[in-house]
């Protein structure tokens, strides 16, 4: 019965390349217009004409936020794939081809530095690692993360670029998000601040946990930030959405998040927040 067989024909993903092309220019997705690469790389991979965020990978994150070095935590932990799962490729592949392009055994890496001179723990997610996605070893590195700056007194930033929970895992990743949720509850406990930086895409299980729990819920501009995908819901309530929907200035003017920050003004501002917040 046809009912039950899956159709091969691969979703259109429908998107622009997010990430900032290779080559010696690049065509903007937003503005069309053609910029020499090392322009738009300088510009902290923000569009010199349109300011369109280039997605920029956890490390270069970190060298934007971080006044120099950083020493990374938790680096040997490995998914142990439990479901020996696979479905067009195995997850062990998915895996692997994820270290290999990343450099990175998981989804996030989990650091500590300095932060315009403030001492500071910073999680930040890998979405070229199996689009971000937070499976065991994702949970497991951001509650710990939380327990260091909780235990070393420390405030936290978690950048979030996530396409939610890793299926892979099935509620092994779920269960990921009631305890990180716990740990930054204890963290509130200690009356230590947590910025929450929600990058494009920021979906899923990662929006529906930690990602909405910051003290202060900052965005990219532009940014996806939501939990089901737009295509989703309109298929499920059958209604045209708005225009904007599901992006950062759209759920900033109803009230989901506290702050837009052009990115390159976001090292400024996190690090005046976090010295109101301490
Ligand atoms: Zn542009």
């Amino acid at each position: 019965m046809a009912w039950f067989r899956r159709e091969p024909t691969p979703l259109a993903s429908g998107q622009q390349e997010s990430r900032v092309p290779e080559g010696m220019w690049v065509k903007c997705g937003s503005c069309k217009e053609i910029i020499y690469r090392k322009e738009v790389v300088k510009n902290l991979s923000v569009c010199p004409k349109c300011a369109f965020h280039f997605r920029i990978s956890a490390r270069e994150r970190l060298e934007l936020l971080y006044d120099g070095a950083w020493e990374e935590f938790d680096r040997g932990l490995v998914s142990a794939d439990p479901l020996q799962f696979r479905d067009t490729k195995p997850y062990a592949r998915r895996l692997q081809e994820g270290r290999e392009k990343t450099d990175s055994a998981d989804a996030v890496l989990t650091t500590a530095g300095s932060m315009g001179g403030l001492p500071v723990v910073i999680a930040a997610m890998e979405y070229a690692f199996i689009g971000g996605s937070m499976g065991v070893v994702v949970g497991e590195k951001v509650t710990r993360a939380v327990e260091r700056a909780a235990r070393e007194w420390l405030p936290l930033v978690v950048v979030s670029c996530s396409g939610g929970a890793r299926m892979m895992e099935g509620t092994l990743s779920l269960m990921q998000m009631a305890k990180i949720s716990a740990a930054l509850a204890r963290l509130d406990d200690a009356r230590l601040p947590f910025i929450s930086l929600l990058t494009d895409p920021t979906t899923g299980g990662v929006t529906a946990s930690f990602a909405m729990l910051g003290d202060l819920n900052v965005a990219e501009p532009g940014a996806l930030i939501g939990f089901a995908g737009p295509r989703v819901i309109e298929q499920t309530i059958r209604q045209k959405l708005p225009p904007g929907f599901q992006r950062s200035e759209f759920l900033l003017q109803h009230g989901m998040l506290d702050m837009v920050v052009d990115r390159r003004e976001l090292k400024r501002t996190l690090v005046r927040s976090l010295r109101l917040l301490l």
